[in-house]
């Protein structure tokens, strides 16, 4: 059984197909072709639509005469509605065409991509699985903005959360690796890519998180601000920015670009270790509010059995971890610096805190697509 998985990014297009034998468990199937098409809107590519017939062109070339069997989409916001994957229909897609107005950088893509891939292959079954999922579970009081209810019921402001399924799939790796059931696992999750954030996870359930309405409150992020004291924007407002200039402004322009001059964590390590001072101060920030954010989470998942570190920065940048783990002293958390070298690449997971360490710093490589490839599978029927 061959699924194909598709990740519509905001400027990018990723597939994988994965095969999966009847005599196997799920347990990630076998990877037999994946792509990018990236720069959407900027080269020559110029929507997801165009992105989707260059993909179909490579899969026909990699696949020869197969089909798949199953397509599982990557949906940034579920809202509300979605606790759980969900089997497309046109009603479906119109369901979660309805939110895009709460993520208009993320969720459109895979709207058109869904429209695309279900008139391409009508008679295939094809499965959307959010970010916002795992996020479920959050508690009220976490979820809650202390804004008139009214704003909550008329346009659905509320804290969501997303990389749910970066969360749970890394979440549920080091539990196992701890030799904890996942039912039992609370931990601190940070997903650090060029969006980022940071989850508590009680019970095997999320019950904080950094992201909220959108996937731009928490952390610093690449070309993100994440938090910024509200006022700042009613200031900028009244200075004559419209929403426009501020989206630009909180989603393409602050982070650590606006710090650094650059969103590559590479390029900023390098500038840093030759002694540029704005790319010092930019890690600096970065390492300290998403420091304070592990301490806050450690009591919000009621006592952190390990912290997880996972995304592009967490997999591979060893200086960053380690100007992190020097903040986390007080939680009884200290580095390993042979094993932090180490583990850039790991495939497995590993751990990069000293053996006296109160709490277990892991770097678990996150595998979204894997993951939803298995709740295709789970949803449309296993081989
Ligand atoms: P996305 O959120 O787009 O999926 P990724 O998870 O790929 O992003 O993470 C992108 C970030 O990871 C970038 O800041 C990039 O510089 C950083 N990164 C990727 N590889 C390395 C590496 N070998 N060393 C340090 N940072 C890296």
């Amino acid at each position: 059984m061959l699924v194909l998985v598709l990740n519509a990014g905001s400027s990018s297009l990723k597939y994988s197909v994965r095969r999966f034998d009847p005599d196997q468990s799920l347990n990630g199937g076998v990877k037999i072709a994946k792509g990018i098409v990236e720069q959407i809107g900027a080269g020559d590519v110029a929507d997801h639509l165009q992105a989707f017939d260059i993909v179909r062109g490579e899969l026909a070339e990699a696949l020869g005469g197969c089909t798949v069997d199953a397509v599982g989409h990557r949906v940034v916001h579920g809202g509300e509605r979605f606790t759980s994957p969900a089997l497309i229909d046109n009603e479906i897609i119109r369901a979660i065409e309805q939110l895009n107005e709460l993520a208009p950088l993320h969720n459109p893509p895979g709207v058109q991509c869904l429209r695309a891939a279900t008139r391409a292959w009508p008679n295939v079954p094809q499965v959307a699985v959010f970010d916002t999922t795992f996020h479920r579970t959050l508690p009220e009081a976490a979820w809650r903005y202390a804004l008139p209810d009214e704003l909550y019921r008329r346009y659905g402001i509320r804290r969501y959360g997303f990389h749910g399924t970066s969360v749970e799939y890394v979440g549920q790796r080091a539990a196992a690796l701890l030799g904890v059931p996942w039912e039992k696992f609370n931990g601190v999750i940070a997903h650090l890519g060029n969006g980022a954030s940071v989850t508590a996870v009680n019970q095997g359930r999320s019950v904080d998180t950094s992201m909220g309405f959108t996937p731009l409150e928490g952390l610093v992020m690449g070309t993100r601000s994440g938090d910024v004291d509200p006022g700042v924007l009613v200031f900028l407002l009244r200075k004559g920015y419209d929403a426009e200039k501020l989206d630009n402004l909180l989603n393409r322009n602050s982070g650590f670009k606006a710090l650094a001059g650059h969103n590559d964590m590479r390029t900023i390590t390098e500038a840093a270790a030759n002694g540029n001072e704005e790319a010092e101060l930019a890690l600096e920030t970065a390492a300290h509010r998403l420091a304070r954010y592990i301490g806050g989470y450690h009591v919000a998942c009621a006592g952190a059995q390990a912290v997880v570190l996972t995304g592009g920065i967490g997999e591979n940048s060893a200086p960053f971890r380690a100007r992190l783990l020097a903040k986390l002293g007080p939680l009884g958390i200290s580095l390993d610096a042979a094993a932090n070298e180490d583990a850039t690449g790991v495939e497995e997971g590993l751990c990069i805190s000293a053996p006296e360490s109160t709490i277990p710093v892991l770097v678990i490589p996150t595998d979204e697509e894997r993951a939803i490839a298995e709740a295709t599978l789970a949803l449309v029927g296993a081989p």
